[in-house]
């Protein structure tokens, strides 16, 4: 393995060593999918993730390679079509539009997130929830994969007016200046550890200042550890990296890394488990989150396995997330009620360190719901639910019900149960109300 990042995308796949391992029927998958959603991946994943004797069914290349399911018959026959008559750029592209636009590239009305300050739209952050503020660096709008389930894939795809970013780091000091119940300040993407320690220490030294002292916790998201882990050890900056993590602790505050992991496979190699302890040494915290994808990790004792992992290696479980209703969702969303099963089923086997974890968690327009689980009252079989973050704080924890619904597999396709007509979060005021912590 060397340690210089190689990245593979449609155009240079096939430089790949093992890709001789795939079948013709694979290859053609590669080229049709990958024209509509976008694919990334590199060596580490390639030589030390991905085990080509059974790429069948290995959940690691499921998760980096575009399989011919991912996209409905329809869409996959008509791109297949359009590559076989050799149809020009400009056809194909227009199909290929057509088809991500019904693929729900914008899900759970992040638009709506965007604050203004002045009357300025700070495009590169979304602030739903009161406590934590979401940045979109500019320089961190790529991945180390590009992953398809991911509510993130248009923006890697080149639909570019759907790409949140924002340059000015002195507008988002101003804007946590004049919202002080802000605590928190999650950097996201894109992944935001593919920039440089140069340009990710300007965006954090500013959060450093003393006047911003109501924030309390940085948090960066990533896949990093998962898809690069030599991003903290072995690339040229990484160094630099480690002690900005120690300075942001010397200063007193809290540095949260939520780490992407998928699969018990992205936590066995000596690399990410060097990764993980010299981030650990430097006074910072590793979170843990993913989505549950059909395909990849739908068996409980494939949570359980990956929670012990976490715990041992002294990461902190903290999200189950049910798959979005974005990009290929379709080849790997579950319905709620599996989704319930595997979390209780991995929940229950683990010890009380590793029930920190909480899910499964849909991100939807109004917060984030969890599937407390189903149960029958009077008769009536039902979902119970609760937000562990709403939109209008005052929702949170509350448990609310839905009519059982086998099939749902997602929030938006529940109806309240006991004969109601709404849920109690959409009584009253029928548009919801934008956050009152919001300035202006
Ligand atoms: C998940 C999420 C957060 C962070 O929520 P926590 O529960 O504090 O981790 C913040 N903003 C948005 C828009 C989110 O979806
Ligand atoms: S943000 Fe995470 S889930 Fe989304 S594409 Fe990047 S690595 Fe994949």
């Amino acid at each position: 393995m060397t340690y210089k990042l190689k990245t593979y995308t449609l155009r240079n796949y096939k430089t790949i060593p093992q890709i001789e391992n795939l079948s013709d029927e694979m290859i053609e998958a590669i080229e049709v999918v990958g024209r509509v959603l976008p694919f990334k991946t590199n060596n580490y994943v390639t030589e030390e993730l991905i085990d080509w004797t059974r790429i069948d069914s290995d959940p690691m290349f499921t998760l980096t390679f575009p399989r011919r399911e991912m996209l409905e018959k329809k869409h996959y026959n008509t791109i297949k079509r359009l590559l076989d008559q050799g149809a020009d750029k400009a056809t194909l592209d227009k199909k290929v539009h057509e088809i991500r636009m019904k693929l729900n590239p914008n899900p759970a009305g992040q638009e709506h997130n965007v604050p203004e300050m002045n009357n300025i739209k700070l495009k590169g952050v979304q602030h739903k929830y009161a406590e934590t503020v979401l940045f979109f660096p500019s320089q961190g709008q790529t991945c180390h994969a590009y992953c398809s389930f991911c509510f993130r894939w248009p923006q890697f795809s080149g639909m570019s007016n759907l790409r949140f970013a924002m340059n000015e780091i002195n507008l988002l000091s101003q804007y946590l200046l004049r919202n002080n119940k802000v605590t928190d300040v999650l950097f996201t993407g894109g992944d935001p550890m593919t920039m440089n320690t140069r340009i990710l220490s300007t965006y954090i030294n500013a959060l450093l200042e003393p006047e911003l002292k109501n924030i309390h916790t940085i948090r960066i998201g990533t896949k990093a550890l998962s898809y690069w882990p030599y991003r903290f050890t072995k690339d040229k900056d990484s160094e630099e990296l480690l002690k900005l993590f120690e300075r942001v602790v010397k200063k007193g505050k809290n540095l949260a890394i939520q780490a992407h992991f998928s699969h018990p496979t992205e936590l066995k190699t000596f690399a990410v488990q060097e990764a993980i302890k010299k981030i650990r040494t430097t006074g910072a915290q590793i979170r843990t989150q993913s989505p549950l994808l059909k395909n990849i990790n739908d068996k409980p004792e494939i949570w359980a396995e990956m929670w012990r992992k976490q715990v041992d290696l002294g990461c902190i479980p903290y999200y189950m997330f049910v798959a979005r209703d974005t990009g290929s969702k379709r080849y790997f969303e579950l319905p709620l009620d599996k989704c319930w099963n595997v979390f209780r089923k991995a929940y229950r086997q683990v010890s009380g360190v590793c029930r920190t974890v909480r899910g499964p968690s849909m991100s939807c327009e109004p917060g984030k719901i969890q599937v407390l689980g189903v149960q029958e009252v009077k008769g009536e079989k039902v979902y119970v639910l609760r937000f562990l973050q709403g939109r209008d704080a005052n929702w949170v924890n509350i448990p609310f019900f839905a009519k059982y619904d086998p099939k749902a597999t997602w929030f938006d396709q529940l109806e309240p149960a006991f004969g109601e007509e709404k849920f109690f979060f959409e009584k009253g005021n029928e548009k919801t109300k934008v956050r009152e912590f919001m300035l202006e």
